[in-house]
């Protein structure tokens, strides 16, 4: 680093841990065959202040993902007057769900028949993916594969969400690239109900290049990006 580049995103090496990312997707959309241009990549600013998403705007970011509502819902209004395109990525329960909605562009985590009741009577139209566990622990957020169809099928039905495709997290302990094979099957399947709900959100800092491999149309990359969480959280 030369001496006169003090300002602190150079210090902390964000803007350097960007451009790797960026040109890291790239490199894995050519290999697939794919245009980088149809993967949209959403930083996601968990644990770090408002005041890191300002910075990674300044760098061009425009999507956003958070994954707990009760820190997501004060950052996002701290940043109302920036033009940004939130997506909430983590599990939602019912109660909140409408909250989330309020200030969300889009809910990466419908998993099951209670989100869309609670989703469908918000004040505007929501875009939305379906979550699909890829693990056999019923524990994990998703909706079982088994039970996919009737989802996608009521969420479709659903007037005020539109539905973009599905979204997974690979399981620990499995070579993702198998993992995200099962969720492109997975997308297939909802086309088939409808031919637009083909986004598939998917790939985090340690497995985006595999996801993009099997499809993904929306990476959600934090910690390769962001750095360590700061201290104390
Ligand atoms: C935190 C989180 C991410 C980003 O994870 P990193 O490993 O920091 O890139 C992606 N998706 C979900 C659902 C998350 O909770």
């Amino acid at each position: 680093m030369s001496a006169s580049r003090t300002s602190a995103e150079e210090m902390d090496g964000l803007e350097t841990r960007l451009a790797a990312v960026r040109a890291g997707v790239r490199d894995a959309a050519r290999a697939a065959g794919r245009d980088p241009g149809s993967i949209r990549m959403i930083v996601v600013t968990k644990f770090h202040p408002a005041q890191l998403v300002r910075r990674l705007v300044e760098l061009g970011v425009h999507d956003f993902g958070e994954s707990r509502h009760q820190e997501a819902q004060p950052k996002i209004q701290q940043l109302a007057e920036l033009d940004l395109t939130w997506h909430f990525i983590g599990q939602l329960q019912r109660k909140k769900a409408k909250a989330v909605a309020a200030y969300s562009d889009v809910i990466h985590s419908v998993d099951r028949e209670s989100l869309v009741t609670a989703l469908e009577s918000s004040a505007r139209t929501i875009d939305a993916f379906i979550q699909v566990n890829l693990t056999a622990d019923p524990d994990r957020g998703g909706v079982p594969l088994a039970e996919l169809e009737p989802l996608a099928t009521r969420v479709l039905a659903a007037d005020r969400i539109n539905l973009l495709g599905v979204m997974a997290v690979a399981p620990l302990g499995e070579e993702p690239r198998r993992a995200f094979a099962r969720l492109r099957a997975a997308s297939e399947r909802v086309r088939r109900l409808s031919a637009t709900s083909d986004a598939i959100s998917a790939g985090m800092s340690q497995d985006y290049p595999q996801a993009i491999a099997e499809g993904a149309t929306h990476l959600r990359i934090g910690s390769a990006i962001t750095g360590n969480r700061p201290p104390g959280r």
